[in-house]
């Protein structure tokens, strides 16, 4: 099958993509597209060439696989310069050549279309140059043209943000030409008027003063971020200043070598690690051949906290929902919860207020089972007690029709433990949401091994549906996040009660590259929560030891976090702004001459070393155990669910960048020192040496 369809009609030429799913970018679909261009230049017939792709979607980018296999800074600069040509050539056409775009365009999609001589998209296209997230810089000539086509200005806020851009953004900026219906995009192609070389266009770079200050101000941005191991940002900025201070060519150079240089850092390859990982985690290899059954509509049943999310998400997803809870006050709270978030959504232009108006009919509450039964998906979202859980569960079970699933929303709990109240146990499934669950991305599917085949299949399909990154796990407490984040959270109060500051704590990981630090999370989620799981999680794993008495003394003071203004910190009204908080700096000091431990200063190697491996201990029993399908998985999970950094590819990746070896050594100091909880599982001591 040819990766380019050519035709030719009334004089226009269409190149159409034809590598399904995605038409991702790969070395034959270029080579073919530059045969292709070739033909046409000597096709009498043509007068013009249209590059597009089919309905809704022009191209997802170049495959990423391309850059998971560079192994050297040749390899970097050979995949840099194969791309480069190939557009070069294009942009050297005799016949003009119009891209004709739809859908996300990301990356190598876009820089595929900034060679063309003209562009036109659909109304609904979005345009970004996202391989900054990546670490890395655009190799195919993004760097030069972008600058070229729509300034330097906002060229660097696309390149250093991997912002999105709309259609209508798109044509204010000049990045395409016209803005038209998808029945239209060939016509309309073949209509634009002016048309002319990227590289030659020089109005828009004209003004050096104002370059000079926008990349004055990108380098500071860069410097103000304090990550020396991302270099993607001054690879960009670099690539961009040399293409405006010498030439184009140039910077076409520099682009080579700077990708080249962000190919050869750690930070980069584990953002490529985690890329796939990510991506193999909705592979599940013995579903193969078992279809999922739609879900059409969606029951919730408790509009807590979780509930009131899951339900928005299934309304942002299409789907109507129908919620239920003992507390009628909670069904009216969670519709106006809802209805405000989504009116935010509005406010800051993620949602049209169209879609708003759609969206609030999807939803309504009830008190009558039988409403419930009319879902085909209910998923129990109550208190965290097996017993109102066993109940709520058995109600549901009896209520539904033969088909329908029935999903735990429980942090903790074994769902062996909860499906003795199920009625239908093939049909039974966790579906572990995060809080916020409209907004999370992780799911964790969890199976147990009475679950059927077509529920996993189902449920994995629901989350997809839901825009979530599903990763599936077997039944066990706390699953993979939670059972390998708790113990860390848990870990920072032992600090705490060894005589470390809670800023230090909250500091050290920050440093380390989490969005937060463990007591600014805990003080979020509730210091109550967090003594609810352990005792759940304890009780399954007894080497977790003690929660220090710090967090029963603070949840006994009501020191529960920011829902009661104050936790570890002390938070001013209205505001996330915070102080220590002075009573729970007596609790920290009375628990701490209670257990008999001495004031000492912790240092931010002891913080980071005990939090960091905690979590590698746990992580390596998690694939011990056999509990994810594969080790990536557990390392999406980490970076998804617990905002373990990327760039240190997760708990059990970074583990083996340090070495297996050096990792084995401190968890049996560790062990020593502070006990059991670090002990490294058989399965580490065993591969220590792979
Ligand atoms: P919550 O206390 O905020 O809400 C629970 C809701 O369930 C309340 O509105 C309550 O009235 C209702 N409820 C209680 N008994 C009921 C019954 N018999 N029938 C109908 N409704 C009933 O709790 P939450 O934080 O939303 O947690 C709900 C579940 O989600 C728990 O299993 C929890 O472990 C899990 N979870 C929580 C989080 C989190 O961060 N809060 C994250 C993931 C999963």
């Amino acid at each position: 099958m040819p990766l380019i369809d050519y035709s030719v009609a009334d004089g226009v030429c269409v190149l159409r993509l034809n590598a399904p799913p995605f038409n991702w970018i790969t070395l034959p679909l270029l080579d073919e597209l530059r045969v292709a261009v070739r033909r046409a230049n000597l096709d009498a017939e043509v007068r013009r060439l249209v590059i597009m792709g089919d309905a809704g979607r022009f191209s997802a980018g170049a495959d990423v696989a391309l850059f998971r296999d560079i192994r050297s800074a040749e390899d970097a600069v050979r995949i840099s310069r194969i791309f480069q040509e190939a557009f070069q050539e294009i942009e050297d056409s005799a016949k003009p050549v119009v891209a004709a775009v739809a859908g996300k365009t990301p990356g190598g999609a876009l820089e595929l279309a900034l060679a063309c001589h003209g562009r036109v998209c659909e109304p609904g296209t979005l345009f970004s140059m996202p391989e900054v997230t990546l670490g890395i810089n655009p190799g195919a000539g993004g760097t030069q043209r972008l600058p070229r086509l729509v300034g330097v200005e906002p060229a660097l806020n696309l390149l250093l943000t991997g912002q999105a851009l709309n259609a209508d953004a798109a044509l204010a900026l000049g990045l395409v030409d016209a803005v038209c219906s998808a029945d239209d995009l060939v016509r309309c192609a073949s209509s634009v008027e002016t048309l002319r070389k990227t590289r030659e266009s020089a109005d828009r770079i004209a003004d050096h003063t104002a370059n000079a200050a926008a990349l004055a101000a990108a380098v500071q941005r860069d410097a103000a971020t304090g990550r020396p191991e991302f270099v993607a940002p001054s690879a960009i900025i670099e690539a961009v200043q040399t293409g405006l201070s010498e030439s184009f060519e140039a910077g076409l150079r520099a682009e080579q070598d700077q990708f080249a240089r962000c190919m050869a850092t750690p930070a980069t390859r584990n953002k490529i690690y985690v890329f796939f990982a990510r991506r193999d985690l909705a592979k599940v290899p013995d579903l193969t051949g078992i279809s999922a059954r739609a879900v059409t509509r969606v029951a919730v049943i408790g509009m807590g906290s979780m509930g009131v999310g899951i339900a928005q998400a299934v309304m942002q997803a299409g789907l109507p929902v129908t919620v239920t809870d003992a507390d009628p006050s909670a069904l009216e709270n969670g519709r106006q919860r809802i209805r405000e978030s989504l009116e935010k959504r509005v406010a800051q232009g993620r949602l049209s207020p169209e879609r708003l108006t759609k969206m609030l009919t999807l939803f309504s509450a009830t008190t009558d089972w039988q409403e419930i039964g009319r879902a085909d998906l209910v998923i129990e979202a109550v208190f965290e007690d097996v017993a109102v859980k066993r109940t709520v569960l058995g109600q549901a079970g009896r209520a539904v029709s033969d088909h329908a699933l029935i999903a735990s929303n429980t942090s903790t709990i074994s769902l062996d433990t909860l499906a003795e109240g199920v009625k239908q146990p093939e049909r039974f499934v966790g579906l572990h949401f995060f809080n916020p669950a409209q907004v999370m991305p992780l799911l964790e599917v969890i199976r147990r091994d009475g679950t059927s085949a077509e529920t996993v299949a189902s449920a994995m399909q629901f989350a997809k549906t839901l825009g979530k990154t599903p990763i599936l796990v077997r039944n066990r407490e706390g699953f993979v996040v939670n059972r390998i984040f708790i113990p860390y959270l848990k870990e920072a109060f032992s600090l705490l009660e060894d005589g470390a500051e809670a800023s230090a704590i909250d500091q050290a990981m920050v440093a380390f590259g989490f969005p937060m630090g463990p007591l600014t999370l805990i003080d979020m989620a509730g210091i109550d929560i967090l003594a609810l799981t352990d005792a759940v999680l304890r009780r399954a794993f007894p080497w977790h030891g003690d929660l220090s008495a710090i967090v029963a003394a603070m949840v006994e003071g009501g020191w529960l976090g920011q829902k009661r203004g104050a936790g570890v910190y002390l938070y001013a009204s209205g505001n996330r702004e915070r102080r220590a908080n002075p009573a729970a700096q007596e609790i920290f000091a009375a628990e701490r001459q209670r257990a008999g431990k001495l004031p000492r200063t912790v240092g931010a190697d002891e913080i980071t070393q005990r939090l960091v491996m905690r979590m590698v201990a746990e992580a390596f029993r998690v694939l011990e155990e056999g509990l994810a399908q594969r080790e990536s998985d557990i390392d999406a999970a980490m970076v998804l669910g617990s905002g373990f950094p990327d760039w240190r590819g997760g708990g059990l990746k970074y583990a083996r960048d340090l070495g297996l070896e050096n990792v084995l050594r401190q968890l049996e100091m560790l062990e020593k020192q502070l006990g059991k909880r670090f002990a490294p599982c058989k399965m580490l001591r065993e591969i220590k040496g792979t």
